[in-house]
């Protein structure tokens, strides 16, 4: 029998914790060893980031082009298993740099810690608030106390809210710390404040203390990226007297409408904007679980799940873009100077702040969406997405080298993009290949 409770894993050493593994899951040693492979994250940092560390998990890391954010030029990495991703993030951006580029602007830079207050009864919550807020200068350089390098660096605690909520089986009220963490994405510095504070509240609100921990919903840490493109850039080669240029823009813009008003589509419609967010975003050492949850919480702020950007055609038949999105990034912090590849990310995007870092992102995410959408309203998303997935499919059945790419262009011309019939197609060509290089064999030998 098998058994999930191994006692003391973490204190195990690394070649120990293989083998509980491969004895666990049976599975040959040559094989875990791709576990093992040291790659730019050594063993020992690993051990020192996650428990019960066994080895790294690599990703592709690619570099998206043409990116121009407020009249300057980036090269972005990303790390991602998705095909396709960069290429249409490159494209979108090559469109967007003939059209001037990208504009993007932080619009509040404040993150939001959370104090629970329980027990009070709702007779006490007005005396409760008005106590709170007699105090606000109080708490807050109670709570600025706590960080005082991050007041020198210009951040620290600026406001203290209260909201109530007396509509749920358990009613309760909730202190909002707005702190600026500047270079950090701060959930430890907020939680930490929060746990000073806390005390301090109990005593001037007379209520229990419940949870006290950041907001993922980063609605006050928001990035705005914007774009405003002459139609004709949006056309290329392929699309010549297929569709006009005008028109592209306005299937666009519909496309939008479509996400905006459809939590179905807006789902796949956000994902693809995700895709131009979480490759930099991983690649740069941040949390991709916390920007997934506050994007996500935030399209669904209005009580409807809607799009996170929006697209319009102005007046001159221009598209315009834009796209508003919290992101809780740090350029310090977590494991972003720690990792050695997001130490050299971070360096290709000029060390950013976390504030340019924001920006940055927020126009990845908006040149993902465009890909996704002009793909969409003119040749379909199948098309650039099955040459990539041709690749993959080729590569799997067993293609080498110059291979992968003949084999895929072989199932894209046969219609056929699956796996039986890239086997028989490899096999087909490499036999070809025989016969080219032992003509006499195939004369003799004709099996
Ligand atoms: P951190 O704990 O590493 O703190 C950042 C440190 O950087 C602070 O000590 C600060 O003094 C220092 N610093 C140096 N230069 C700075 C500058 N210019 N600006 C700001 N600070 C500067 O990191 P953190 O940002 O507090 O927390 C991030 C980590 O917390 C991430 O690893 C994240 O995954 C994790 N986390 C997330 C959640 C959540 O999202 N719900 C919850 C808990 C922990």
């Amino acid at each position: 029998m098998k058994s999930s409770r191994i006692k003391g894993f973490y204190k195990l050493k690394r070649g120990e914790r293989l083998d509980a593994l491969r004895e666990f899951a049976d599975i040959p040693s040559d094989q875990l060893r791709v576990f093992s492979q040291d790659s730019a994250l050594t063993f020992e940092t690993t051990d020192l980031f996650v428990e019960n560390a066994v080895g790294s998990y690599p990703l592709p890391l690619g570099v998206a082009t043409s990116f121009k954010i407020n009249g300057e030029d980036y090269l972005i990495p990303m790390a991602v298993e998705e095909s396709s991703v960069i290429a249409a993030s490159s494209n979108a951006a090559r469109i967007v740099y003939e059209a001037g580029g990208f504009q993007a602007k932080c619009l509040s830079s404040l993150m939001i810690g959370q104090i629970q207050l329980l027990d009070l009864p709702l007779e006490k919550w007005k005396e409760c608030v008005d106590k709170i807020t007699a105090n606000k200068q109080f708490l807050i350089e109670t709570a600025n106390a706590v960080h005082p390098r991050l007041l020198m660096r210009g951040g620290g605690v600026q406001d203290i809210e209260v909201h109530t909520n007396d509509n749920s089986e358990k009613p309760f009220l909730v202190v909002h710390v707005l702190i600026d963490t500047r270079d950090a994405m701060g959930a430890n510095i907020i939680n930490t404040v929060c746990e000073r504070l806390a005390p301090h509240l109990q005593e001037i609100s007379g209520a229990r203390i419940g949870l006290k921990i950041l907001s993922n919903l980063a609605d006050r840490k928001l990035f705005q990226a914007t774009c405003r493109i002459d139609p004709k850039f949006l056309m290329s080669s392929d699309l010549v007297g297929a569709i006009a240029p005008e028109e592209i823009a306005q299937r666009v813009w519909e496309a939008f409408v479509f996400a905006d008003n459809d939590p179905y589509r807006a789902a796949t419609h956000n994902k693809g904007i995700m895709n131009g967010v979480d490759p930099v975003v991983i690649v740069t050492g941040n949390d991709w679980r916390a920007i997934e949850a506050g994007a996500h919480a935030f399209a669904a702020k209005t009580g409807r799940y809607r799009s996170l950007s929006k697209w319009q055609v102005d007046s001159k038949g221009f598209l315009v873009g834009e796209l508003t999105i919290p992101l809780q990034l740090g350029t310090v912090g977590g494991v972003t100077r720690l990792h050695p590849s997001a130490r050299i990310a971070l360096q290709i995007l000029g060390n950013p702040t976390a504030e340019e870092l924001g920006k940055i992102i927020a126009c990845s995410g908006l040149a993902a969406n465009l890909a996704a959408l002009r793909a969409l309203c003119t040749t379909g998303i199948q098309k650039g997405h099955m040459r990539l997935h041709a690749k993959n499919i080729a590569f799997a059945a067993g293609a080498q080298g110059a291979e992968v790419e003949i084999i895929a262009d072989l199932l894209i011309q046969r219609k056929q993009i699956n796996a039986s019939e890239a086997e028989m197609a490899l096999r087909e060509y490499r036999e070809r290949e025989r016969q080219k290089r032992e003509p006499y064999l195939s004369h003799t030998n004709p099996s």
